[in-house]
């Protein structure tokens, strides 16, 4: 039985013809290795989007856009990115939902910091600038090529998965979590302190990584490790839901 493993998008304009759904396919290869069915998300509004979610087992948070500060009371700052703030508004509701429907939930890089900010937590709009000492958190390498350190909280639930305290990971982002919010642990950090994975405990599966695990999975089993145990949980927690007893 494949869970259904759904990815949130975005919007790219091609050119003046073509507008359309946009998911890097590095998350669907990843899903797929790991046994899961992938099952890319329109970007639609908040109400229809938690029926979206109703047909999912577990829901990715993808990469994109910075998140508008405005969700965290920030004004924005000089080096803010491009932002798309009804994204936004979709996927912060969308956290919530997936968290309050028991699934789990993998929110990668601005995934994490949506994540972050649905659940309360605040971020750096610009390490370059905001953050003295950052280490290049926007690599010039290969997007599937590791160029930094993190190092994992002892007993967390990555560290269970990874079988390690100090990992390899890519880094493609300017934007990092900056105040974790009350139902989330800092479970990684770089070594410059810049925090990198964070997760919530006593939930199902509810990690957020700043890193890009779907990019390196095809040659790392450390990140192949990550997609199967979301996959499983997934699985589990579906299992779960069907042998559940019928109330009301
Ligand atoms: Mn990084």
């Amino acid at each position: 039985m494949q869970p259904v493993i759904g990815i949130t998008s975005t919007l790219v304009k091609i050119n003046e013809f073509s507008e359309g759904v946009y998911v890097h396919q590095d998350y669907h290869r990843a899903i797929v290795a790991a046994g899961g069915l992938p099952l890319v998300l329109p970007l639609t509004d908040p109400d229809s989007f938690s029926r979206l979610i109703d047909l999912c087992d577990g829901v990715i948070f993808s990469g994109g856009e910075d998140v508008d500060p405005q969700q965290y009371g920030a004004e924005p700052q000089q080096h803010l990115g491009p932002i798309h703030p009804q994204r936004d508004r979709v996927e912060v509701a969308a956290v919530r939902y997936t968290i309050g429907a028991g699934k789990p939930l993998l929110a990668i890089c601005r995934g994490a910091q949506v994540l972050n900010v649905a659940l309360g937590g605040t971020l750096y709009q610009d390490l370059p600038s905001e953050y003295p000492g950052a280490l290049q958190h926007s690599q010039k390498a290969a997007r599937g090529v590791d160029t930094h350190w993190v190092e994992l909280a002892e007993g967390s639930y990555l560290h269970r998965i990874f079988g390690q305290t100090q990992i390899r990971v890519n880094s493609l982002h300017h934007q990092a979590i900056r105040q974790a919010a009350a139902g989330l642990v800092v479970t990684g950090t770089a070594s410059d302190g810049v925090i990198e994975a964070v997760e919530a405990p006593g939930c199902v599966f509810t990690i957020g990584v700043q890193w890009h695990p779907e990019s390196m999975a095809e040659r790392d089993p450390l990140m192949q490790a990550l997609f199967r145990e979301f996959v499983d949980q997934s699985r589990a927690a579906k299992k779960n839901r069907l042998s559940a007893p019928l109330t009301g």
